[in-house]
């Protein structure tokens, strides 16, 4: 039985997480650890310190906020405690620095997005990138997303960016009225990345390719959140196996 703790349980993913342990017949909720959770049936602690004191978890699931994340897993990681983390907003460089630090050979698992949908359409745009001289990002999620562009959109960018081996020129970013700059998007590794908020959205992505003629659009929707489980479940099915910094769903998919 793998027993889970789960940073971010009263939120929206992680009351998902919670009920995806549950239902799991292999791993069960350990504790949750939130600072604004309420009692439940397993122990619930305010701070990842408590929860390391308390002890009696193998691995933590991380789906909490940009500003408190490196914190949990800096904490998890040097007592030992494989992590499997979600939120979003973390740089490459932190996530290296946090993962050297790891006792007993824990696992940082980091995935920008957990469902397998979202991780194909990242693997098409990288198949199809060196092929279009453009490639544009639109992403729309909720109102109350706390970061912008999101990790996925990020994580796509950079796979877009490498792929190609050829530098885009962006057209129209020099063309933006002043006064409303941004209106051609963020650049993200030379990739214009478009972040719309809106109620009545959970996750959608578009990947759009241009070339002479013609264009590929790539496109991928979450409805719900229990999109995410089957990669959650298996980032903490995995974890245990591995040691250091693993980034990407992709890497557990084969
Ligand atoms: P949310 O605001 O509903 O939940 C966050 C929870 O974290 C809250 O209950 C809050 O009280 C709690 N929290 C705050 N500080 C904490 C701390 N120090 N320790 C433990 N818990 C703490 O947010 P959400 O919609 O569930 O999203 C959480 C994160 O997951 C965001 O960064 C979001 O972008 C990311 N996310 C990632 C994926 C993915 O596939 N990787 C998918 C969806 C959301």
């Amino acid at each position: 039985m793998i027993r889970v703790a789960v940073a971010g349980y009263a939120g929206r993913m992680g009351s998902a997480v919670v009920d995806a342990v549950t239902a799991a017949d292999d791993m069960v909720v350990a504790c949750g650890i939130d600072p604004h959770g309420e009692a439940t049936d397993f122990p619930t602690y305010r701070s990842i310190e408590e929860a390391v004191e308390a002890g009696g978890f193998d691995v933590v699931v991380d789906f909490t906020q940009p500003s408190v994340v490196a914190h949990n897993i800096d904490v998890a990681l040097g007592a030992g405690k494989d992590c499997v983390v979600g939120t979003t907003g973390l740089s490459t460089e932190t996530l290296e620095g946090l993962a050297a630090k790891a006792k007993d050979d824990a696992c940082l698992f980091y995935a920008p997005n957990f469902t397998t949908g979202a991780v194909l359409m990242m693997q098409f745009a990288k198949a199809a990138a060196p092929y279009f001289p453009e490639a544009e990002v639109i992403e729309f999620h909720h109102a109350r997303k706390k970061d912008a562009p999101s990790g996925t959109a990020v994580r796509t960018a950079q796979m877009i960016a490498d792929a190609r081996g050829f530098e885009s020129s962006a057209p129209g970013k020099e063309t933006e009225i002043e006064g409303a700059e941004g209106a051609r998007g963020a650049l993200v590794n030379g990739v214009p990345v478009h972040s719309v908020r809106s109620m009545g959205f959970v996750a959608t992505q578009e990947v759009i390719f241009g070339s002479m003629g013609q264009t590929l659009t790539i496109k991928h929707d979450s409805w719900d959140r229990t999109s995410y489980m089957p990669g959650v479940l298996l980032g903490i099915r995995s974890v245990g196996e591995r040691s250091g910094l693993i980034i990407g769903l992709e890497t557990f998919m084969g």
